[in-house]
Order: C-alpha cells, then sequence, then structure tokens
C-alpha cells in the first residue's frame, strides 16, 4: 500500500500535526498537498501483493492521508478508517455488538445513534440499556446488571445535553467486566480530548462537523488501537461499502489543516458567550461546562484540554420564546449540524425524533468562528424583544 509519510510527527504538538500530518513524501518535486485520484479500478494481474492497489470499495490513496493525520491526532498505532458519514461509522463500531449482546449507551446520545441502537434492538436481539452518562454508579451498575454489557457508548460532552463523563473511571469498569468502550469524540475533536490515552477501545467522529469543519462535506471516521478491532472495522467498511469519496476525503483534509485555530477561537466565542448569557434577564438557563456553575465544570477541566464550542440555552417564555429568539437571529443561521466556521443553532425538540428528556425549549448553538461581538450584538438584540 502507498501510504503518505508523516515524517517526524512524533514530538510535535497537536496544532502543529494538523498542518503537518499526512503530506507527501519531501523530494524534490513533490506536490505540497495529496492528489485527487480518481480512479475505480488499478491496473492488475495474476495473484495480488499484500496491500496492492486493487479496487476503490477496497482502499483508495486519496484516504490515506486523512486517515494518517487523524489516526496520529488520536494518538493511535492504527490510521483512521473514513467512511462516508459519522453515522456509517458508528453503524460498524456498533455492530462489534454480537447478536444478543448488550449494549450500553447514554440516553443523550446522538439521536440517530439511538435509532440505531434500537434498530439493533429489533433485529438482531441486542440489550439495549439507557444511562446518565455523568451518573459514573449508575453507568457502572448498568454494565453488570441484568446482564455483562459487550460495549460501553459514551458521548462526552453529550449532545445536545452536554453532561460530561467520567472517562477514565467509566472505562475501567468497562474493562473490568470484558466491555469494550467506544466513544464518539465528534464534540471535544482530538485537540480536546483523547479518548484513546483514557483507555478506550474504538473512538468515531463524524468528520461532517468540526473535523472537515466548513459545513461543505458529509463524512465520517473510526479508529480502533487493538489490531483485531482495527481489522474488524476495516471488514465491515469493506463489506458494507460505507466507504467515502476521495474529494470528501481531500476536502476534509484541506479543513483540518485549520482545525487548532478553529477549535480554539470557536471555544474563547463559546466562554464569553456563555459568560454573557448567563447574566442576561430573558435567560432561564444556560449549559456550558466552562461555567463553573455547570454541572460538568470539574470534570471538563480535569479530563478536557478546553470546554468546547456548543452552549445550550433555555430562554424564559418556553418553545415559544425559543423559536422567537432562531427567528430574530440575523447572524446566527437556524439549521441543524454543528461544528462549522458559521454559528448555528437550533431548537432541537423541534425534531419529534429527539429524547423527551430534552427540554422544550432548548437551544443547541454550534459556536462558530466570527467576531465575538458581532455574536453577541445578534444574540442579545434577539433576546432583548423576548
Ligand atoms: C452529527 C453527529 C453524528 C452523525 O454524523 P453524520 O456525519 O451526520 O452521519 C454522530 N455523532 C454526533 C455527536 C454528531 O454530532
Amino acid at each position: 500500500m502507498r501510504r503518505v509519510t508523516s515524517d517526524h510527527t512524533d514530538d510535535l504538538s497537536p496544532a502543529t500535526l494538523v498542518v503537518a500530518a499526512g503530506r507527501p513524501e519531501r523530494v524534490q518535486g513533490a506536490p505540497v498537498n495529496p492528489p485527487v485520484e480518481l480512479s475505480s479500478t488499478f491496473v492488475s494481474q495474476g495473484v495480488p501483493t499484500a496491500g496492492e492497489p486493487l479496487y476503490g470499495r477496497i482502499d483508495a490513496a486519496t484516504w490515506h492521508p486523512f486517515e494518517e493525520a487523524l489516526g496520529t491526532l488520536e494518538g493511535s498505532t492504527h490510521p483512521a478508517l473514513v467512511f462516508g458519514s459519522g453515522m456509517a461509522a458508528i453503524a460498524a463500531a456498533l455492530s462489534l455488538v454480537p447478536p444478543g449482546g448488550r449494549l450500553v449507551l447514554p440516553r443523550h446520545a446522538y439521536q440517530v445513534t439511538l435509532g440505531f441502537a434500537r434498530d439493533l434492538q429489533e433485529r438482531l436481539g441486542v440489550h439495549v440499556t439507557v444511562v446518565d452518562i455523568d451518573d459514573t454508579a449508575a453507568v457502572v451498575a448498568a454494565l453488570t446488571e441484568p446482564r455483562t454489557a459487550s460495549l460501553l457508548w459514551v458521548e462526552t460532552p453529550t449532545n445536545p445535553m452536554l453532561e460530561v463523563a467520567d472517562l477514565p473511571a467509566l472505562v475501567e469498569a468497562a474493562h473490568a467486566v470484558g466491555a469494550l468502550v467506544g466513544v464518539d469524540n465528534t464534540f471535544a475533536t482530538p485537540l480536546v480530548q483523547r479518548p484513546f490515552d483514557h483507555g478506550a477501545d474504538v473512538v468515531v467522529h463524524s468528520v461532517t462537523k468540526y473535523l472537515a469543519g466548513h459545513t461543505d462535506v458529509v463524512l465520517g471516521a473510526a479508529l480502533a488501537d487493538d489490531p483485531d478491532l482495527h481489522a474488524r472495522l476495516h471488514a465491515y467498511r469493506t463489506l458494507h461499502g460505507s466507504i467515502a469519496g476521495p474529494f470528501e476525503v481531500w476536502l476534509a483534509l484541506r479543513g483540518l489543516r485549520t482545525l487548532a485555530l478553529r477549535v480554539e477561537r470557536a471555544q474563547a466565542n463559546a466562554a464569553e458567550l456563555a459568560r454573557r448569557l448567563s447574566e442576561h434577564p430573558s435567560v432561564a438557563e444556560v449549559r456550558h461546562p466552562s461555567l463553573p456553575s455547570d454541572p460538568g465544570h470539574e470534570r471538563a477541566a480535569r479530563l478536557m484540554r478546553g470546554f468546547g464550542a456548543i452552549i445550550g440555552l433555555r430562554p424564559h417564555g418556553g418553545p415559544e420564546a425559543a423559536d422567537a429568539v432562531v427567528a430574530a437571529l440575523r447572524l446566527w443561521v437556524p439549521a441543524t449540524s454543528l461544528g462549522g466556521v458559521e454559528s448555528t443553532l437550533e431548537r432541537r425538540r423541534r425534531f419529534a425524533t429527539e429524547s423527551l428528556t430534552v427540554p422544550e425549549d432548548l437551544l443547541r448553538m454550534s459556536v462558530g468562528i466570527e467576531e465575538v461581538e458581532d455574536l453577541w450584538k445578534d444574540l442579545a438584540q434577539a433576546l432583548d424583544a423576548l
């Protein structure tokens, strides 16, 4: 297999790695950026040698630079595996639960992840238990009762409630009963949290969000440190054909180059907006782990490098007031999804499928990289009008 070399990346900081990793080999005349290779098949005859390029569903050279870079950023010994979407990567990871096995996952996991778990329950008799991921004692108890879990799924912070899990404690408890731990690291990105450092077995990303970062691509990735788990995820991707197109992966690598700058700016904006929102008279509740009063603050300060850039906001006046805020905004874009350069927001319960324990008036705000004063002015005028 033609691997893209990432020279001298061992001792580099993450903010440098996003720029330096996954570059073509440094030889005279080589391009600085990897090319997009558009070919579904490759010249080949006789018995193929291991890793030889054969067919575009099995492997594609354009995936490698991004896979290498993300693998390095997450601190994995293997490259990441790109998938056609975050859900395709999550489907591969959750399929590690055998038929009749047991899956424990957060009640405020990404709603489509919860939908996939219900599908596994109906089709394959997988026993599904939903837990409060920030209640460590309850999660630990659920790992063995009523039967031992095969996989503990963790999102931290959760989407959209921003609960922060005690990841090291959960990994230790899960491994003690022989359960695997998978972490959806979409909200944090590897710059803010590296689940493998805490012993996680599988990490997934909706690359659609921060990693690509420009709201122009749908893509996913899964990672595993263990060679057997990595091989199983790889086999799943090939068998199910849940692959990514070369252009999408190339765009994601282009987006990744600015990840450190974007995350730094978005987190700073989010912390400042959360602080101002918490003092606004029209605001009933703000959730952001940067706030000292936030239930997730202590854990986030201990386990994460930063507090993320998603805010949960509940204005006074119920869902109607929340909808009025969305309608009154001029700069913030009303849209689902998150992690782009532009600030977006939505009332999550506008979806009938959203978890009923998510408050009806909760606005999930994805803070972008605009000038914070412009973001605040827009928010303040919308809240003042309530
Ligand atoms: C968006 C999202 C997903 C799904 O990813 P897609 O790329 O939309 O398939 C999974 N997990 C989290 C936390 C997300 O925000």
